[in-house]
């Protein structure tokens, strides 16, 4: 048995995005964020106009597509600034707004290619629902993405290409209660049933959780956690639940019928499941970033630094790491060199 690092050891606690990227990619990489016009089918009436109960209209988008801007113009304009700034990070394309798998497979395969066609794109990245993934049906949007991963990895230019393609999976909570309270429109065994088609495809999947919605109780991010731990899951981006503009919750956050969590809740519920989380679940997220002048509430939600630092302090404190309460008791896994790595 080793011997467990004291309290004052300055180590990684957590598997950090620049580790996995390493491990993935062989580098740095950087997200290049686009958006495809795609919709969402919680805000175009397929299952609901009202949308999830944190999303505004927006949802995460810039609206580029929608102003005329083609992908091919997106990346001429966003890449060359991320490249000047990181000569050495490969970059990924990055569909974030909206969910990007709700179309037509054929109109999926039209997007890929123009990905495909990006100038230096080493892989994708690409935000969508689990009921949008027809893992229960003829499965056509997750074998073209496996499709567009398979081309990818076989085009020999020197560097991964786009080989590589991770689903960003909105989970939220495992707990069905809270997801019908959050509006959602779907369930934790969809997001399992998902998630386990797209990994079978060679598809890397990095779920979503959000502390702190409405109804959950206070273990719902540690008992998310150990509903992830049972899945083929890559990646997890952790967030604090922010009132924005324009939503759900803004209306029950003025009618005094739902209050943010403080931030020192947030930290402990973070910290307790890290804790829990299989340490090879790469954690690609820590907290919540509003868009500018989305934000209402909390007024710590603005400071994200600061949330990172008092997680950073809180893991230091307890002496404790990603894994440490059922996968690694005496000693972390050596997932990178520097603590600096930490997102
Ligand atoms: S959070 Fe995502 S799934 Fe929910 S309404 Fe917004 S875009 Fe749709």
């Amino acid at each position: 048995m080793s011997t467990p690092p004291g309290p004052a050891a300055d180590f990684p606690r957590i598997f950090p995005l620049a580790a996995y990227f390493r491990a993935r990619l062989g580098g740095a990489a950087r997200k290049v964020p686009l958006d495809a016009g795609f919709s969402c089918p919680n805000r175009d009436g397929t299952l609901s106009r009202a949308g999830c109960v944190f999303c505004n209209p927006a949802g995460s988008g810039t609206g580029l597509f929608a102003q005329g801007h083609s992908l091919a113009q997106q990346w001429a304009r966003l890449a060359p600034r991320l490249r000047a700034r990181h000569p050495k990070a490969l970059l990924l394309a990055y569909l974030q707004s909206y969910t990007n798998t709700h179309a037509s497979a054929g109109r999926l395969r039209d997007v890929l290619d123009e990905i495909s066609a990006l100038p230096g794109v080493a892989g994708l990245c690409l935000g969508t629902r689990p009921d949008c993934l027809d893992a229960e049906g003829d499965c056509a949007r997750l074998d073209a993405l496996a499709a567009f991963a398979e081309r990818g990895a076989a085009t020999g230019r020197g560097q991964p290409g786009p080989g590589f393609v991770q689903l960003d999976l909105g989970l939220q909570s495992a707990d069905d209660r809270v997801l019908e309270r959050a509006g959602r429109g779907h369930d934790a065994a969809c997001f399992a049933r998902a998630a386990r088609a797209a990994a079978a495809r060679g598809l890397s999947v990095c779920a979503h959780l959000v502390h702190g919605l409405p109804g959950a109780g206070p273990h719902d991010l540690r008992d998310s956690v150990d509903f992830l731990n049972g899945l083929p899951v890559a990646g997890v981006k952790l967030h604090n639940l922010l009132v924005c503009r324009g939503t759900a919750l803004e209306g029950m956050w003025r009618a005094g019928r739902f209050v943010p969590s403080g931030r020192e809740d947030y930290a402990q519920a973070v910290v307790a499941a890290l804790a829990r989380l299989r340490p090879d679940i790469c954690v690609q997220r820590l907290a919540a970033d509003p868009a500018p002048g989305e934000l209402l509430a909390p007024d710590w939600g603005a400071d994200k630094a600061g949330t990172l630092a008092r997680i950073r302090a809180e893991l230091h404190r307890r002496n404790t790491w990603q894994g440490r309460d059922g996968f690694c008791p005496d000693s972390p896994p050596r997932w990178g060199d520097t603590v600096e790595e930490t997102p």
